[in-house]
């Protein structure tokens, strides 16, 4: 039976939040009295958490445990999370308990007005690092700026998303995903509700600083092509200067100052001009790095457990199967 409501969790070495995670899901859930699932995508755990979803699966025949065969990141671990959901509206989690289940009914009755996107709205942050609230609030803001799809500031993953804007969202199958963006990206029609972000239940964030640079450049690769214009427009303010600076150290050496001379200023010129067209090339590197992760259309992931009674047959997971209808 197609429940009408799926919950995912995406987990990777979540042990001591599994537990806490499932009682309030279920709690909430059974609340509002219509049949749910519980989708706990395992990211390659290596501290027994995967032990703990197979046992919760056994225990409640509406946990839907996908497991991975090594970790692949957050946002993939949801993307497999909604590739294997079956319900009506779909509901992404985080296992730490960050995104308080109780906010779900709320989220849940903006979609009965028939919203097909509720994202969830952060309010206020607690038990965060100030620098990690610093940095998210620049980076929601610089992404808002940059990016022509408006992505809603201060929301995370946190959301409701009819089964319409699932299904399309699974046909979206780029590598270096920013799923916050996409969904924003499909369109249809969406509200935000304001909630306050709890800390962590138990156990440290998954998201050191290296993760959280590799996700804001997906983010802004993914949406916009203004690192791409700043060379554009870096070379035209170097042409400008030089423009204006040619004819300005002609005449001063024709009327016989010749104080612009000297290594010093060569030296700075080249090794700025060298370092602009350094960090250039860099940024062209990441959006061709990205055009050739996608042409090798390898599968976003690999699950090496499935749902027992999981039978969905349009399942996407390579580029492949999209692009000439077969799996
Ligand atoms: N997560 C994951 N794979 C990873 C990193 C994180 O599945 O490689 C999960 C993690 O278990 C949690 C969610 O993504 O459910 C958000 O991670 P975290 O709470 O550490 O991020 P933060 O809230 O600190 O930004
Ligand atoms: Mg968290």
């Amino acid at each position: 039976m197609q429940p009408t409501f799926s919950i995912i969790a995406p987990i990777y070495n979540e042990i001591g939040n599994l537990p806490e995670l499932y009682r309030r899901v279920r709690d909430v859930m059974d609340g509002l009295g219509e049949p749910w699932e519980l989708v706990l995508v395992d990211d390659g755990s290596r501290d027994g958490s995967t032990d703990m979803i197979r046992q919760l699966a056994q225990q409640d025949s509406r946990v839907s445990p996908v497991i991975f065969a090594r970790n692949f990141g957050h946002q993939i671990a949801v993307t497999a999370g909604l590739d294997y959901s079956q319900g009506k509206a779909v509901v992404i989690i985080d296992a730490d308990l960050q995104d308080p289940p109780e906010v779900v009914p709320e989220l849940i009755a903006k979609w009965r007005e028939g919203f097909q996107v509720v994202y969830a709205v952060r309010t206020e942050r607690e038990g965060e690092t100030w620098f990690k609230t610093a940095t998210a609030s620049v980076f929601y803001r610089l992404i808002y700026r940059i990016t022509d799809v408006k992505i809603p500031m201060d929301t995370g993953d946190f959301r409701l998303m009819d089964r319409k804007a699932v299904n399309v969202m699974n046909h979206m199958r780029e590598r270096h995903r920013f799923l916050r963006g996409m969904s924003a990206w499909v369109g249809f029609r969406q509200v935000g509700v304001p909630y306050k972000r709890a800390a962590r239940y138990t156990g440290e964030t998954k998201y050191p600083l290296k993760k959280m640079l590799k996700f804001a450049s997906d983010a802004i690769t993914g949406f916009s092509y203004f690192p791409l214009q700043l060379a554009t427009f870096l070379g035209f303010l170097s042409a400008g200067i030089s423009i204006v600076g040619i004819p300005v150290a002609v005449v001063l050496r024709l009327a016989g100052h010749s104080q612009l001379t000297g290594q010093a200023t060569t030296l700075i010129s080249v090794l700025f001009l060298g370092g602009a067209q350094l960090i250039c090339l860099g940024i062209l590197g990441e959006y061709i790095g990205r055009v050739y992760d996608e042409v090798k259309g390898r599968p976003l992931y690999i699950v090496s457990e499935e749902p027992a009674d999981f039978h969905q047959p349009e399942l996407i997971n390579s580029k492949e199967s999209t692009s000439n209808g077969q799996n």
